[in-house]
C-alpha cells in the first residue's frame, strides 16, 4: 500500500513538481518549501548572540532598544532575499511561518527572548494588506510564537491611513517618511511590557524607529527587535 502511495507520489510530483522557494531546486519527498542544502547555505547572521551587532548599531543614537537581531542577511542573489522574494510577492505565507520557527528556536536557545512578554508584527499598510492577503511579518510572528510560546498581539498596533498630512506630501516623501504613520490604539495590556518586534526585512531602520517611538511613549515598555533580514545597504 505504501508503494502504491510512494508511486502516486511520485506521479504527482511528476506533473507538479515541489521547487524550493531558495534555490528552486526540485524538493526530495521529506523537505518543506526549503530544500536541505538551502537549509545549510542560508547564512546565519547570530546577531543575537551579542548585544553589539549591525542592527543594533543601526538604533544607536536614534531610539531606544533593548536588543536587536536577524535571522541572516542580504547579499546579492541571496537564498534569503528568494526566500522574502516568494513570501510577499508571491503568497507563500508558510514561508514566514517555518523561517520564524526556525529563529524562534535560536531565540529561545541563546536566552534572547527570556525576558520578553509578547509579540508584535510590524503592521501593513491596510489597502497592502489587502491586496496580499495578509501581513508577512505576522507569518513571521506566529513561527516565531510557536517556537517560543508568547502570544502575537496585531492589534495594538496599527498603520494609519490615508491622514491629510500624509496625502499633502509628495510621493516621493510618503515612501520615504514613516514617521508618525504607525498608532498605539491599546495601552493599557501593554504597559510594563517587554515587547518583541518582528519585521521582515531591516533595510535603514527608520520602519522600527517610528513603531518604536509609539510603543514606548506607553508607561514602562522595552523594546526589542527582530528580523529575517538584514540589508546591508
Ligand atoms: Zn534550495
Amino acid at each position: 500500500m505504501s508503494y502504491l502511495y510512494d508511486l502516486w507520489d511520485d506521479f504527482i510530483s511528476l506533473l507538479f513538481p515541489r521547487l524550493c522557494y531558495a534555490c528552486g531546486d526540485h524538493l526530495m519527498r521529506n523537505e518543506n518549501l526549503i530544500c536541505t542544502e538551502c537549509y545549510v547555505v542560508i547564512p546565519r547572521a547570530n546577531y543575537h548572540k551579542e548585544d553589539d551587532n549591525p542592527v543594533a548599531r543601526l538604533f544607536w543614537g536614534r531610539c531606544k532598544i533593548e536588543k536587536a537581531a536577524a535571522f541572516s542577511y542580504y547579499t546579492k542573489d541571496s537564498r534569503i532575499r528568494n526566500l522574502i522574494h516568494n513570501l510577499k510577492y508571491n503568497g507563500i505565507r508558510e514561508i514566514g511561518f517555518e523561517l520564524g520557527r526556525i529563529y524562534g528556536s535560536s531565540l529561545k536557545e541563546s536566552g534572547f527572548i527570556s525576558d520578553i512578554d509578547l509579540i508584535i508584527p510590524v503592521p501593513l499598510h491596510p489597502a497592502k494588506r489587502r491586496i496580499r492577503g495578509f501581513n508577512q511579518s505576522e507569518s513571521i510572528s506566529m513561527g516565531i510564537s510557536d517556537a517560543i510560546s508568547l502570544p502575537v498581539d496585531i492589534n495594538s498596533l496599527v498603520r494609519k491611513t490615508g491622514s491629510a498630512t500624509q496625502t499633502k506630501r509628495s510621493r516621493y516623501d510618503r515612501w520615504t517618511n514613516v514617521d508618525g504613520i504607525f498608532q498605539v490604539t491599546e495601552t493599557m495590556s501593554l504597559s510594563g511590557k517587554h515587547i518583541l518586534l518582528v519585521d521582515d526585512v531591516i533595510t535603514t531602520g527608520s520602519t522600527i524607529e517610528s513603531c518604536t517611538n509609539e510603543l514606548l511613549k506607553i508607561e514602562g515598555v522595552k523594546v526589542s527587535v527582530v528580523a529575517l533580514a538584514y540589508a546591508i545597504v
